[in-house]
């Protein structure tokens, strides 16, 4: 089965044109596609076209398996089923400037972080451009026409760097003209920091939000909870930041976790500060939301607000995520790994 919801409108053409159809009917299955429909619902295709398609392709390929809505803030948490039976997780959070879904790039996650629960199963395999768009249109799906996504961030379960091929075209697919039409400045893109990878995307002219996440004022303290920072240390991390900046005009944002007896003293604030001092960036502050598996504390609002005006003290501009949807198992990978567990008992 071809999945056309990765494809370019140009590659459609090409495919529907490989099997005698002219470029109308190309153009009005993207426009379909990009509105969220299944083949059943092109209702200007004719009937046997329809079920042409349905024999070799595949037009959506993400179906929303459950909803979670949060009775605090609205937030929903969704659990995307994929085609191969596997799973990945999307938050969409309602602000005052529209709504934003978090989406998932890979099945797990090989980086190894020892807060985060996506990663604890490691890497299943990567999501094609087609299903990270599918996310995007289940959300949009889920709105029902009454409104729709107006920012992304690629913050769910995965690397989106380790899965670099599929998540470029993914935003480029955001910008085709007929299409979902999402604008890349409203996309934030959130590493863990593969430097390699980071320069690359500085090349590509796609003016994305670039979020690292640093989680650690110094190389030592970034070891003990990140393995990417062995590879890749904290001065090169940062050599690529500047260099994001340099080429795209864009700040950074730096995510910073709290994490109780590991990062979050004042002579941490003070460090952080010093290696950020003179850089276009923003630091967010998360407290960490403590995964059941791992043996790490968080911290309490005391702490979050001490850490940030320490900051604030040397100028460097910060604020703390909002935390939302805190009753639907809000911390990356949880909801999914509560479902597979589930399933397995
Ligand atoms: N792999 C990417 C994006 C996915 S995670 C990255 O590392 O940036 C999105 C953000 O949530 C990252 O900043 C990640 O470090 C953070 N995160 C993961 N688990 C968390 C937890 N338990 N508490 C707080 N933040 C967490």
């Amino acid at each position: 089965m071809i999945e056309l919801t990765g494809m370019f409108q140009q590659e459609l053409i090409d495919w529907c044109k490989e099997r005698k159809l002219p470029a109308f009917r190309a153009k009005q299955i993207f426009r379909w596609i990009h509105q969220g429909a299944d083949f059943d619902g092109m209702t200007n295709l004719p009937l046997n076209l329809r079920e042409q398609l349905k024999a070799e392709a595949v037009a959506q390929p993400v179906q929303i398996l459950t909803e979670r809505r949060s009775k605090i803030d609205d937030t929903v948490k969704f659990l995307f089923g994929l085609r191969d039976g596997n799973c990945v997780e999307g938050v969409l959070m309602h602000y005052h400037h529209g709504y934003t879904l978090c989406i998932s790039t890979q099945v797990g996650c090989r980086m190894g972080c020892t807060f985060c629960a996506s990663t604890l199963e490691g890497c299943v395999r990567s999501l094609t451009a087609g299903e990270m768009l599918g996310e995007v249109l289940c959300a949009n799906n889920y709105l029902g026409g009454k409104d729709r996504v107006h920012n992304l961030v690629l913050m769910g379960s995965g690397e989106p760097l380790d899965n670099y091929d599929n998540v470029m075209r993914f935003l480029r697919l955001l910008r085709e003209p007929d299409g979902i039409q999402i604008g890349l400045r409203n996309v934030s893109l959130s590493t863990c920091g593969i430097v390699p990878k980071m320069y690359d995307l500085a090349q590509e002219d796609l003016p994305v939000t670039l979020s690292v996440s640093l989680h650690a004022p110094n190389d030592e303290i970034r070891r003990q909870t990140m393995p990417i920072a062995k590879a890749h240390p904290m001065e090169d991390l940062l050599c690529a930041c500047r260099n994001y900046i340099e080429k795209t005009g864009r700040r950074v944002i730096f995510e910073y976790a709290l994490v109780g007896g590991v990062n979050c003293e004042d002579r941490h604030a003070i460090e952080l500060a010093s290696k950020l001092r003179g850089m276009q960036c923003h630091v967010n502050l998360i407290p960490l939301n403590v995964v059941e598996e791992r043996d790490l504390k968080g911290v309490t609002e005391a702490t979050v607000r001490r850490f940030m005006s320490v900051l604030e003290g040397l100028h460097i501009s910060v604020t703390r995520r909002r935390e939302m949807g805190d009753d639907i198992e809000g911390a990356c990978g949880q909801l999914r790994r509560k479902t597979i567990i589930g399933e397995q008992q």
